[in-house]
């Protein structure tokens, strides 16, 4: 069947990322328990998150808000008739605009993507009024000089960072978790992740709980598991590449 053509060719993505963790993580001589996988489901339907849930994986990435509200959705429903557990955890990783605020902290339970104190605020109000207490990581624009909108991957400049971080401590309501980076483009990825490394250093000398760094991306996973990744976000080394727009 087609679907169960899908499941085992996940499967076997999803087995030979788990490897590559693996490999990076004994090869810098870490457990590869400290380093979380967040499955990118962005471009993907709803039903490439469900074959991922039954094959394990709890935790997953989206970096549009008008495509992942309707996922977290749709993966919620599907799950709810089924005695799952633990339920799925949602990752927000892309660029945010406070109107979208409202609703990414509806089912996000952590934004990967907080680059601006007015964000923190935003999220902070909104979060207030849902009841809810999003983990919240600081975004590193690791390659400043370069056009901002270039891939319009968003960041806050690196000597921001410290105070973006402050205005989620701050809030109260948001937990400041750590930081969170994009390789630059066209660029070897290891001294950019060793500058995020050095950052994310500092950044625990004032905030110590926040120990959580995400970096790494389907091309550059050992890199980031080398500089010190608590998650790697991979999206097409799972679910292969773009699909053709309809
Ligand atoms: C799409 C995306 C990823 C996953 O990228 P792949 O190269 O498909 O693994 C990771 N992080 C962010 C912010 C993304 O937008």
């Amino acid at each position: 069947m087609l679907a169960d053509g899908r499941r085992a060719e996940i499967a076997a993505n999803l087995a030979g990322v788990r490897a590559r963790i693996e490999a990076a993580c004994a090869a810098a001589g870490r457990s590869p328990e400290e380093v979380n996988l967040v499955a990118v489901t962005k471009f993907r339907p709803a039903v490439d998150a469900l074959h991922l849930y039954a094959l394990g994986q709890r935790v997953f990435g989206e970096n549009r808000d008008q495509e992942a509200a309707p996922k977290a959705a749709e993966v919620a429903a599907a799950l709810a008739d089924t005695a799952s557990d633990p339920f799925p955890e949602w990752h927000f990783i892309g660029q945010l605009q406070t109107n979208k605020v409202k609703s990414v902290v509806s089912y996000a339970d952590v934004i990967e993507s907080v680059d601006r104190p007015e964000l923190a605020a935003a999220l902070a109000k909104a979060a207030e009024r849902a009841g809810r207490r999003p983990r919240c990581l600081v975004q590193v624009n690791l390659d400043p000089a370069a056009e901002r909108d270039a891939g319009g991957r968003g960041g806050a400049h690196p000597q921001d960072v410290l105070r973006v971080a402050d205005a989620v401590a701050r809030s109260g309501v948001l937990r400041l978790e750590g930081l969170m980076a994009v390789a630059p483009l066209g660029a070897a990825p290891e001294p950019a992740f060793e500058r995020l490394a050095a950052l994310a250093a500092k950044l625990r000398g004032v905030h110590p709980d926040a120990m959580s760094l995400s970096a790494g991306m389907s091309g550059d996973l050992e890199a980031a598991v080398a500089a010190g990744a608590t998650h790697v976000r991979i999206g097409s080394a799972l679910l292969g590449g773009r699909p053709p727009l309809r």
